[in-house]
């Protein structure tokens, strides 16, 4: 849009035109005022040098008046002829001579020849006084020493003073017209200033204006040549329809500009998103919008359009698009929200599908009253098949399996693999008689035997139902209820059904016994926080860490994380103990910070549970870097996709939550990325910095032709998001290979280090050589 500026180069000319206007009309009308002021005081000067002619011959005619004795006064014209040949060559006020002129200013003379006229004159004027005043007194004249050095041979008194005054008209008439030739010279060379200060000025401005037209066009050039080079597609929508299209566009479409040209635009657009374009014509909103448009190859392509609304602009009095073609990013997301939602071994729906549909479900039946059920199995024996049999035999026990329950479930019913083992049914429109008769059928046909590697196996499975009930429990709730039963008819001997009750619940939670002793070790001060190294797999340096909780229990032995946390999540007690791992890890960073241990960019990273981020944790987190005097970018936070996306008013918390940390300067990463993220278009929105792809698909990723597709189409969105791709679980170098030839940019797993105490940590930060914590 910025070609649609105006340009500042163009108003640069136009400035300095007006400056050289303003320039030369300045100069020309000072000199013109200078020249003037000075050709008045050269009319006063010749006015006054002339006028002594007449003074010398009235000096002349009144001496001889007097000598014949009658009135006149030649003192009062001698001194008026003195004072001016004064005022003439010192400048001052020339005196008035009555009834002939006014008093008149006169500039003292610089002009050194005629300076020395004036001199002359001078000298003259005395000369003819002296010889005046004896004539006068009838004293003899030739003793009179004649100042002006004179040669006079003549002895009569009158015809000497007659030679002296013709003398001193002669000297002031010569000065006068010096004075004038002066002038007019200085006015010959005023005209050719002028004329020339003109001609510069008006060639300047013929410059500054030819550089204008320059500029312009080279402008409208640059605009034509960025329109049509760029590969972006810029359209203009005026109320009357398309008036631009720039070649990319033309060039998609395989059509000439005219064609495309007033409604000719909209029949290429897809006939869903014609409204909204619509909207963005006539109001110029939405300001960003992806729509379909058909190309030449009668292909739908996705463009992602940013709308300027112009409509105000004169020169341009429309909307216009900058779009891209994100068509292949659009495939990437949607190939990867299908693989998102099914199981890569059998293809059947996985855990995130599952769990959609059962919303649905359950938002249907509360509509119409018809029955829900969520039945959980588990196979029974499956591990000792994938132990003795191998990896290989145990993805075809699964596959057939997934065969035998999908013939006999329902179309409308969805079959679901959880993972490993486990599978799930969701049945719609029935009730608990029916639920129970279908799953019963799951077992009989398990107890078929299949073939597999020659051997004819027969399998049993424990299976919990949940039926939908008061319509009070949540889909995940029901699916929780499903598991417990599920657990109930392990306990109770393989190959069984068994309904949920609330009572299971609670006899499980007791049987269990966790949760009390989960409250009195956090007292008692049984857990800790373990790091695992995190590597740039580049260059193979260490650039993090990941904090994972540790329990060991007194009477239990060290407990799993997996096996705490869920429970801890379940009552509640996730708050403390998330609490604790984030100030240890806080606190455990800056202490290794403060010895300079820690290299530029280093990331502690923590895990949250999504309980924790609906409860609000912001403050707390802030709190905590600012007690330990840590940078907040050097803590990152891991949450799974589930804790973000869940709709409601809990995953709006949760992400409210995520925005507020990431816009302190925390870091953000998925974790565990694709099992289960409802849908990819989200991401973009949400703040991430990092995605790291789930254990399942590094591990599979050699074996897998599957898992190593995810992996790498993972890698790409997070590339295209400008995101960074860890992969976590890294056990052999086969894997790690994988992982880079796939280009994930850091790795994780047994392979660099296991998750250490902070001692060895520490140690390792020191010597820079982790390679003998592999085997730890
Ligand atoms: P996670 O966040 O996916 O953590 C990675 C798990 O993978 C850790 O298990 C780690 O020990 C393990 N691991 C790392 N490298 C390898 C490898 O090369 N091979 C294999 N097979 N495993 C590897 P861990 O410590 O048992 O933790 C299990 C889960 O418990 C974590 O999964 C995380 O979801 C949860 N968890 C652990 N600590 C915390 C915590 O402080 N808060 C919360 N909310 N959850 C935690
Ligand atoms: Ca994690
Ligand atoms: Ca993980």
């Amino acid at each position: 849009m910025r070609a649609f500026a105006p340009s500042s180069t163009g108003q640069r000319a136009i400035v300095a035109i007006l400056l050289t206007f303003a320039l030369s009309s300045a100069v020309s009308i000072t000199l013109s005022i200078w020249a003037t002021s000075r050709a008045q005081h050269h009319a006063a000067v010749i006015q006054v040098a002339a006028r002594q002619r007449t003074l010398a011959e009235r000096y002349v005619k009144e001496v001889m008046l007097v000598r014949d004795g009658r009135k006149a006064d030649p003192h009062y014209t001698g001194g008026l002829l003195a004072q001016s040949a004064d005022v003439l060559l010192n400048g001052g006020t020339a005196p008035a001579i009555n009834g002939d002129d006014d008093e008149t200013w006169v500039p003292r003379t610089e002009d050194p020849s005629i300076r020395r006229q004036l001199e002359q004159e001078r000298r003259l004027v005395n000369d003819l006084t002296a010889t005046g005043n004896r004539l006068l007194e009838g004293r003899p004249v030739t003793d009179i020493p004649l100042t002006a050095d004179e040669r006079i041979d003549l002895t009569d008194p009158v015809e000497r003073l007659r030679i002296i005054s013709t003398l001193t008209s002669n000297v002031s008439l010569n000065a006068a017209r010096a004075i004038g030739a002066t002038s007019d010279r200085n006015l010959g060379q005023l005209i050719i200033i002028q004329a020339l200060l003109g001609t510069a000025g008006l060639l300047v401005t013929l410059l500054l204006a030819l550089a204008l037209i320059a500029a312009t066009r080279r402008r409208t050039a640059h605009f034509r040549s960025i329109v049509s080079s760029s590969t972006d597609l810029v359209l203009v929508l005026g109320p009357d329809g398309c008036r631009y299209v720039s070649p990319s566009v033309a060039r998609m479409v395989g059509l000439g500009h005219s064609s495309m040209a007033g409604e000719g635009f909209m029949k290429f657009v897809h006939a869903d998103d014609r409204a909204t374009v619509l909207s963005a014509q006539s109001s110029g909103s939405p300001t960003e919008l992806v729509f379909r448009m058909r190309n030449r190859f009668e292909e739908w392509r996705h463009l992602e359009a940013h709308v300027s609304d112009l409509r105000g602009d004169r020169q341009i009095r429309g909307v216009v698009m900058n779009a891209r073609d994100v068509t292949d990013r659009i495939r990437l997301e949607e190939e990867l929200t299908h693989q998102a939602y099914h199981d890569g071994l059998t293809g059947l729906p996985n855990r995130a599908l599952f769990r959609d549909r059962l919303g649905h479900a359950l938002a249907l039946s509360q509509r119409s009253a018809e029955g829900v059920a969520v039945a959980l199995i588990d196979l029974d024996g499956f591990k000792q098949v994938n132990d003795s049999l191998g990896h290989d035999a145990g993805d075809e026990l699964l596959r057939q399996v997934a065969n035998k329950f999908g013939a006999i479930s329902r179309p409308s019913d969805t079959l679901a693999r959880f993972g490993g083992d486990e599978f799930a049914l969701l049945l719609e429109g029935c009730s608990e008689n029916e639920a129970i008769a279908t799953v019963r059928r799951l077992l009989t046909e398990l107890a078929h035997p299949i073939l597999l590697h020659k051997r004819e196996l027969a399998l049993g499975a424990s299976i919990g139902l949940a039926l939908y009930g008061a319509g009070t429990e949540s889909s995940e709730e029901l699916i929780r209820h499903a598991d417990v039963a599920m657990y109930a008819a392990k306990e109770a001997g393989r190959g069984r059904i068994e309904v949920f009750r609330p009572e299971m619940e609670r006899r499980l939670g007791e049987t269990l016994g966790l949760e009390y002793e989960i409250r009195v070790g956090l007292e008692r001060e049984e857990f800790f926080v373990h790091y695992q190294p995190e590597i740039d797999i580049r260059t193979g340096a260490v650039v993090g860490v990941e904090a994972l909780l540790r329990w060991e229990s007194p009477s239990r032995g060290s407990v799993p994380p997996s096996t705490f946390i869920p429970v801890a999540e379940a009552n509640g007690l996730i708050i403390p103990l998330g609490a604790f791992v984030l100030g240890a890890a806080v606190n455990q960073t800056a202490s290794w910070q403060r010895e300079g241990l820690l290299p530029d960019g280093f990331v502690t990273w923590v895990n949250l549970s999504g309980r924790q981020l609906t409860r609000g944790m912001s403050d707390m987190v802030e709190e905590c870097l600012a007690a330990a005097g840590l940078s907040p970018s050097m803590l990152g936070l891991e949450v799974t996709e589930t804790a973000i996306v869940q709709t409601g008013a809990a995953g709006e918390l949760a992400r409210d939550e995520l925005q507020r940390l990431h816009a302190r300067g925390v870091l953000i990463a998925i974790d565990d990325f694709g099992t289960g993220f409802s849908s990819l278009g989200q991401l973009r929105e949400f703040p991430i910095d990092l995605i790291k792809v789930d254990r399942s698909f590094v591990q599979g990723s050699g074996r897998d032709g599957k898992d190593a597709a995810i992996t790498a189409n993972v890698v790409s969105l997070a590339h295209a998001l400008g995101l960074l791709a860890i992969a976590e679980g890294i056990e052999s170098e086969d894997q790690l290979r994988a992982m880079k030839e796939l280009g994930c940019d850091l790795a994780q797993g047994y392979l660099f280090a296991r998750p250490l105490p902070p001692e060895e940590i520490r140690r390792g930060l020191v010597g820079g050589d982790w390679s003998q914590l592999r085997a730890a």
